[in-house]
């Protein structure tokens, strides 16, 4: 029997920064006879204009939405991204990264991280990230794509580092061409349905009324829709995350410094800052605990630390970590800081927009009536993606051992969420991760920071043990030359992006 089609559902996205154009350019490709897209932004509030780093999952985004990855680089500054550097973290003076990638191969089922837990307790090994390609890159700043099979080139991903103030407009050009119709102008009213309460349309300051079906709300930290009309609760995470303010502060590249495939986060007093290098300048922002510093004080800290010859000054954004209890409230969706928000530590925001809309197009409704359903399986997705990134985030001020500073003392101390709680007892007394099929940061994720903030386990896995050390010295020993020379082998990242046609800016 043969379906009878629906009308198209009238999707209005209120907002046109990086959550507003991804979710209008997504629903327009990839659901292209089932809704139309309008979209609204006001050119007086703009956008956030930060967020320049992203996760490898970007990349299925962009490639699904049909953007040449050359074209979509070179428009917005972008560089290669193999992981991030956490500098300070554990303890003052260490570092590790936490890559895009795996650490050796498992052996007779047995996890390689415990061969290595092994080797290291006999002072056979040398440190985690010497068997992680994406970590012998990074540390080389080389770069070339990951290989198809099975191989050593095989075993990394790769995200990119973009000039935020560019993302947006590119998706907008895209989703333009994609048939997107955009208005521009302030939202000051909202009509609703009085018998079921979902919204109707959005009221323009002159007075033009846009209708729809579904509202999407892209409107940043303002939250019109979800927070506003619907007052749905904010669930706050700052006694967990307490740091709510950044002070970025953009820079010229220091002459001569190599070109950085990775983000680098070096823990501070009270709190930590980036360094995201683009193709035409340096990122730097202090993400800060307003209880533990003022906002003066975290400018001039930032003003010291960066290198690089200042762009602008410092620029303060405030914001509250945590999220809305629900995302999908009556027709409305929250996609992006509208619906939530965690600190940019492990640059996860962008990935919870991406997401929230990969979600929306699975359970997205059959004609013009929203299944209850589908509303409530939205919501569990992106809570459980919230709850993952948070617990993650809460790891690596947790274990720690720093205790320089109120800020530090308290994360230290603090009580985590059972949830973060459970993992971490697992790794402690048995080195195992916990599994999950969805969701963000699987066990490579947890094993690089957990070895890299200094939380070793008690115990692992007993068969690790039983083989010959001597053999298994070899086989590390001999996967760490082959990732040595295979870099070796590889391209600068900066000669790289040269080298590739058409990914340099002009400006860079
Ligand atoms: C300090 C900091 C660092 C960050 N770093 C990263 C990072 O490294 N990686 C990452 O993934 N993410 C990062 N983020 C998050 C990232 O910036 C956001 O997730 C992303 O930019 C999406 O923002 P948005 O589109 O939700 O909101 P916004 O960019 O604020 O857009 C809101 C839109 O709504 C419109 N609007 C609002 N009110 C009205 C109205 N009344 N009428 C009409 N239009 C209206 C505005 O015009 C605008 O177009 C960072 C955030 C912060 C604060």
């Amino acid at each position: 029997m043969t379906q009878k089609p629906r009308e198209p559902v009238r999707v209005v996205v209120l907002g046109g920064g990086t959550a507003g154009w991804m979710t209008a350019a997504g629903i327009a490709a990839l659901l292209p006879d089932l809704a139309t897209v309008e979209l609204v932004e006001s050119d007086d509030i703009g956008i956030i204009g930060v967020g320049e780093a992203t996760l490898p999952h970007i990349r299925g985004f962009v490639e699904r939405l049909g953007i040449d990855e050359a074209a979509f680089m070179k428009a917005t500054h972008a560089t290669y991204k193999l992981g991030i550097d956490f500098r300070d973290f554990g303890r003052i003076g260490e570092s590790y990264i936490h890559p895009f990638g795996t650490f050796g191969e498992k052996v007779a089922d047995v996890g390689f991280h415990h061969y290595w837990l092994e080797m290291q307790r006999r002072g056979m090994a040398g440190s985690l990230g010497d068997y992680s390609f994406a970590v012998g890159a990074a540390r080389a700043n080389r770069f070339a794509p990951p290989e198809m099979g099975e191989g050593l080139g095989s075993t990394y991903g790769y995200a990119y580092q973009f000039d935020a103030t560019l993302f947006g407009p590119f998706m907008r050009q895209h989703g333009l061409k994609l048939g997107v119709t955009r208005h521009e102008g302030l939202v000051t009213g909202v009509e609703r349905d009085g018998e079921n309460g979902n919204v109707t349309a959005l009221v323009l300051q002159d007075g033009r009324r846009i209708e729809g079906d579904l509202f999407v709300d892209c409107s940043g930290f303002r939250s019109l829709l979800l927070g506003g009309e619907m007052a749905e609760e904010w669930e706050d995470w700052t006694h967990w995350l307490p740091c709510d303010r950044a002070a970025a502060m953009p820079c010229a590249h220091v002459d001569g410094e190599p070109l950085r495939p990775y983000t680098t986060a070096t823990a501070m007093p009270a709190g930590w800052r980036w360094q995201i290098p683009l193709q035409h300048r340096m990122g730097n922002g202090y993400v800060f605990s307003s209880a533990h510093l003022d906002e003066d004080r975290a400018c001039e800290a930032i003003r010291n630390a960066a290198e690089g010859e200042p762009l602008a000054d410092p620029r303060v954004l405030r914001f509250r970590p945590g999220r809305r209890r629900k995302s999908w409230s009556h027709n409305v969706i929250g996609v992006g800081l509208s619906s939530g928000f965690l600190e940019p530590l492990e640059s996860t925001s962008i990935y919870l927009a991406q997401m929230a809309i990969t979600y929306l197009i699975e359970l997205f409704p059959d004609g013009r009536a929203i299944d209850p359903r589908d509303r409530a399986a939205f919501n569990r997705l992106v809570d459980m993606e919230y709850d993952r990134v948070r617990d993650f985030l809460i790891l690596h001020y947790h274990a720690t051992t720093r205790d320089d500073s109120e800020f530090w003392n308290h994360l230290r101390t603090m009580t985590v969420p059972d949830s973060l709680a459970e993992k971490m007892a697992l790794w402690r007394e048995t080195g195992r991760v916990e599994r999950y099929e969805d969701g963000l940061f699987y066990d490579a994720s947890w094993i690089a920071v957990y070895v890299g903030q200094g939380l070793l386990p008690e115990r692992h896995d007993p068969r690790a043990a039983i083989a010959d050390p001597e053999r298994v010295k070899g086989a590390l020993d001999s996967l760490r030359h082959a990732i040595t020379a295979q870099v070796d082998a590889m391209p600068d990242h900066r000669a790289y992006l040269r080298r590739e046609a058409g990914r340099l800016a002009d400006a860079a």
